[in-house]
């Protein structure tokens, strides 16, 4: 089971930046078919976490796996080629293309990809692009935004531009699939919305790892939670567990 394809592990994560220990010794497990999630006030470390399993910033100690292969030696986009993409928490739409060719962004280049290529191998080139249009709409439909593929994306609602975003990562075709507070922001209708693509994802086996404040999406939606303070891991374990923590409830009334 430790090499199960997708199955994403950080073991003994740490990062320092200054005298700030932002992250100190967090282990996660996030097995594909569920949606883990990874809470915490503002400041926890959740995001220099998501950036460490990413390999944005390196690690001072910790090794991460992806199916029980050891990737921290990889480079960001590397780890995308081995199954893991992430969003990052600020918007990143590019406004001027439209909604249709910031998820075409995503496709992975191929590999051995040069800028002859398009001369070399015409027809094979055109039949790749058709294939990248037929798989925008395809996901496109998924996330509910085919009838605006031509509009721009800057005149999405904010709540769409985000399910954009995740059409985009779905493009890259990654077993383990990251998302730094997809919620943040949406009303309730669109929280659930997010919600039920993430449970669709997760039930076709990808592994989903949110990063959320947002309680009625973490508590709706996710099977498992892990409860970052401070930069440590304070708990872990089933949402109903966690809400029962009273480790946690203190953390959260009183910041
Ligand atoms: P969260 O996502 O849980 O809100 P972050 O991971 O963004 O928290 O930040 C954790 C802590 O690390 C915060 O105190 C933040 O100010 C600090 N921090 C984050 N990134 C950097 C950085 N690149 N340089 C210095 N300090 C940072
Ligand atoms: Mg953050």
């Amino acid at each position: 089971a430790a090499s199960k394809q997708g199955r994403l592990e950080a073991q003994g994560m740490s990062v320092t930046f200054g005298g700030l220990k932002a992250v100190q010794n967090v282990s996660l497990v996030a097995e594909p078919g569920q949606v883990t999630a990874i809470i915490g006030p503002n400041g926890a470390g959740k995001s220099t976490f998501l950036n460490l399993i990413s390999g944005f910033i390196r690690p001072t100690e910790g090794v991460v796996y992806i199916g029980g292969e050891d990737i921290s030696k990889l480079r960001p986009w590397t780890r995308v080629r081995r199954g893991m993409a992430r969003t990052f928490q600020a918007l990143e739409v590019f406004g001027s293309l439209t909604v249709g060719e910031n998820v075409a962004l995503g496709f992975p280049a191929p590999i051995g990809s040069s800028p002859w290529r398009p001369l070399l191998q015409w027809g094979g080139y055109r039949k790749e692009r058709e294939l990248i249009k037929v798989e925008t709409r395809s996901l496109l439909k998924r996330v509910g935004l085919l009838d605006r593929a031509d509009s721009l994306a800057s005149e999405l609602s904010y709540g769409d531009q985000k399910l954009l975003v995740v059409a985009r990562l779905l493009a890259t075709k990654a077993d383990v699939l990251m998302f730094d507070e997809p919620g943040a922001g949406l009303p309730r209708r669109e929280i659930n919305a997010l919600g039920s693509l993430f449970r669709e994802l997760a039930a076709e086996g990808k592994t989903v790892v949110l990063v959320d404040h947002n309680m009625h999406l973490i508590f709706g939606y996710a099977d498992y939670v892990y409860v970052l303070h401070h930069g440590e891991l304070v708990a872990d374990g089933t949402p109903q567990e966690i809400r029962e923590n009273e480790q946690v409830v203190r953390i959260y009334l009183t910041g």
